[in-house]
């Protein structure tokens, strides 16, 4: 009975949270362009083999302070309020930590969170799942499996073909438009 009040209760809060209005700097013009080009500057994808691993300083210095709170402190931005939850492009969502490939937009579907969601990542082992008992609930936590940066987690209340659902932080991805992916070395990764 305790256990179900305490889910009960984490699910108020969330649901509190997400009714909130956007804060921060993620407004419409965060959508699109803006979004893109964030990659373009840093392709740190292109400086590391295997993992990343930075220091607590080093992450704070590369991340926005959204960033840093979601990737490396396991937070959640509020519903409906992230760049990609609306956002319909054709190319890959890169990890915002390390540029690790994660998503195809293919993949991407309109799950009725305000978090985008996907029904698998861009090639297994591109993300790692650990369990999360966080908040009193059971739950299955999503890192990219490069910088092990927190990007969300996966539900199996997803459509066809895997029954998944990845609900995953915007604040946690980058997007790289198909016309940029030669250009910034991500030719292997399938958009669809
Ligand atoms: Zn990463």
């Amino acid at each position: 009975m305790r256990g179900v009040k305490t889910r009960m209760l984490a699910g108020a809060v969330v649901g509190l949270v997400g009714a909130l209005a956007c804060f921060g700097t993620e407004g419409d013009e965060k959508k699109g362009a803006t979004v893109e080009a964030e990659v373009k500057i840093d392709p740190i994808y292109r400086k590391y083999e295997g993992k990343v691993a930075l220091t607590e300083d080093e992450w704070k210095a590369r991340l926005t302070p959204e960033q840093y709170r979601v990737l490396r402190r396991a937070g959640t931005e509020p519903a409906f309020c992230g760049g990609f939850w609306d956002f319909h492009n054709k190319g890959i969502f890169v990890c915002a930590g390390c540029g690790a490939p994660l998503f195809p937009s293919g993949k991407k579907f309109d799950s009725g969170t305000g978090w985008p969601s996907f029904t698998q990542p861009v090639v297994k082992g591109a993300v790692v799942e650990r369990k999360d008992t966080s908040h009193g609930v059971d739950r299955t936590e999503v890192v990219c499996a490069r910088c092990e940066g927190h990007l969300g987690h996966v539900f199996p209340d997803g459509p066809p073909p895997t029954g998944l659902r990845y609900c995953m932080n915007s604040v946690s991805m980058a997007f790289v438009p198909q016309s940029k992916l030669k250009e910034l070395g991500y030719t292997e990764v399938p958009t669809e």
